[in-house]
């Protein structure tokens, strides 16, 4: 036996011993009836050519591995940002599942959220059985103060009318008529993830502020978009607004209820947006979103409130991070203090120190859109070239503002941006218009092990690393963290490039 008690041994170990690797072999061959070996690496070599490239981008009836998930994960991350909120989604369990999983494997915390659980039946009759029901579990079960209800594909196919039955389900007592229950649809077949994220927020939003008289107050909102470093970085604009003294309120502040202490008592919610204050929210003089288009409706429906808006693209660097405080100061009248200057500074200092090692370096860079923004222009800052810039979720419009970006520097040139494109494209790209480095989420590390691209890890989700969700990347020093993540990666290049004694390691430098 190749495992025993006396020493177990870890599945990295295990399944190379003899039992196992026989095994395998034995199913490969009577089983799985491969193609020989040959054939298998010559046409794996076909695909990394321009031929090969060309026909890829012709596809269009087929995607492989989108950069991007369906709408509801996006509606699952806004409700969570709400005190003492329930996520429902009306639809089967399978892709609540699904959303609970992501979102634990990212954050590293348990995820609440419930379904109807509607299965064939409901898929025939509909599903207001399983709304009324389950409203009434979840609300009985759960305790909590808001349910926020979004929508699988299967509900959006039959056209289930998540508004009646939620009526319907008040009136039959399955929670009190004046509980909140903010609903949106949220078709999975279009959009994404952060199509979701919008359509929910707006939801919860409309379901506080419809009907409602604004009396302006001097208090800006802001949105920080479906983000996977959310709890660093909305404690970092709190820190930089609070240090602005700006009243503000954070508009679906998940930042907590996704970092929740280890001190013996389970937090199903905590933190949120207090329910008072989203109502009261309608009064903000301004309404900011950190993620362009992770909320393009949701602004659309605070500018017709009557409030400013204005929209920023993940800002990470100097200019941007400037760009934004200069925005909140311009809205609040407040002054930027000495002490963000002065942060300012370091990160000049930080960027000044490490120039030589990044300046001229080739990145490929994908991602949702306003990450893919951000990250480009921080890259060119640098002085370094985003040469592949694919969003699966992008749009013609995001497409054209990231070609302007690149149009704005010279080290745009020879840039290019793919919206609509996957990350079967992005191997294409990388095999035959190669870069130094790899940015984009976990999905990255199969592309690093084909092509042989080192991944630097910055995106959603991130499940085989921990904890980097609680580091912020906006702001002077959330920048820091990505340019050290990024410094990181180069120097740990050059050391595997620079090993070999007597022969690579005249550059094995102690000193970077
Ligand atoms: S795409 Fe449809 S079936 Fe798949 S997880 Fe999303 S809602 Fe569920």
């Amino acid at each position: 036996m190749t495992q025993n008690t006396d020493n177990v041994l870890d599945h990295f170990n295990l399944f190379r011993g003899p039992e196992y690797t026989g095994m395998f072999e034995n199913k490969k061959k009577n089983f799985e009836n491969p193609h020989p070996a040959e054939k298998v690496e010559e046409m794996r070599d076909y695909t990394k050519g321009w031929e090969y490239r060309e026909k890829n981008f012709a596809r269009e009836a087929l995607v492989v591995n989108p950069a991007k998930a369906c709408q509801p994960l996006g509606a699952v991350f806004a409700a969570v940002g709400f005190e003492g909120t329930l996520p429902f989604v009306h639809g089967s369990q399978g892709c609540v599942a699904y959303y609970r999983s992501h979102f634990s494997r990212h954050f590293k915390e348990p995820s609440s959220c419930v379904s109807s659980s509607m299965t064939e039946d409901a898929a025939v009759f509909g599903g207001l059985n399983n709304m009324i029901d389950g409203l009434a579990n979840a609300y009985n079960l759960y305790k909590p103060k808001m349910i926020a209800v979004s929508t699988t594909c299967m509900a959006e196919v039959i056209g289930d009318d998540l508004n009646g039955f939620i009526q319907t389900a008040k009136e039959k007592g399955s929670v009190p008529a004046e509980f909140d229950v903010p609903h949106a649809h949220t078709p999975a077949f279009v959009g994404s993830h952060i199509t979701g994220y919008d359509n929910a927020l707006k939801g919860i939003l409309e379901h506080f502020w419809n009907k409602k008289e604004r009396t302006a107050d001097g208090k800006i909102n802001i949105i920080g978009g479906f983000d996977g470093y959310t709890v660093g970085n909305l404690r970092e604009v709190k820190r930089l607004l609070d240090l602005m003294g700006v009243q503000h309120t954070i508009l679906a502040d998940n930042s907590d209820v996704w970092d929740t202490p280890t001190d013996g008592e389970f937090r199903m919610y905590d933190g949120g947006t207090k329910l008072e204050d989203a109502k009261t929210a309608l009064n903000a003089k301004a309404t900011i979103s950190m993620q362009e288009y992770c909320t393009e409706k949701t602004l659309g429906y605070c500018a017709e409130k009557g409030q400013e808006t204005a929209a920023f693209n993940h800002p990470v660097g100097v200019a941007a991070t400037d760009k934004f405080l200069m925005e909140i100061a311009r809205l609040t009248g407040k002054t930027i203090p000495a002490e963000i200057e002065k942060e300012r500074g370091r990160l000049v200092d930080a960027i000044a120190d490490s120039t030589a090692h990044i300046h001229g370096k080739k990145f490929a860079i994908y991602g949702d859109p306003d990450l893919c923004l951000g990250l480009t222009a921080f890259l060119l800052e640098l002085g370094a070239e985003p040469v592949h810039i694919l969003a699966t979720n992008g749009s013609k419009d995001w497409e054209a503002k990231v070609q302007a970006l690149l149009d704005s520097s010279p080290f745009g040139k020879g840039c290019h941006v793919y919206a609509g494109k996957d990350l079967w494209h992005m191997r294409s790209l990388l095999f035959t218009e190669p870069v130094d480095f790899l940015i984009g989420n976990t999905y990255g590390k199969y592309l690093e092990r084909d092509t042989g691209t080192p991944l630097i890890r910055i995106g959603f989700p991130v499940f085989d690393r921990h904890h980097h969700h609680r580091y912020p990347v906006w702001g002077y020093q959330g920048t820091m963290n990505v340019l050290v993540w990024i410094l990181d990666k180069i120097f740990d290049e050059m050391d595997k490039n620079t090993i070999v004694p007597s022969k690579t390691d005249y550059s094995y430098d102690i000193i970077r």
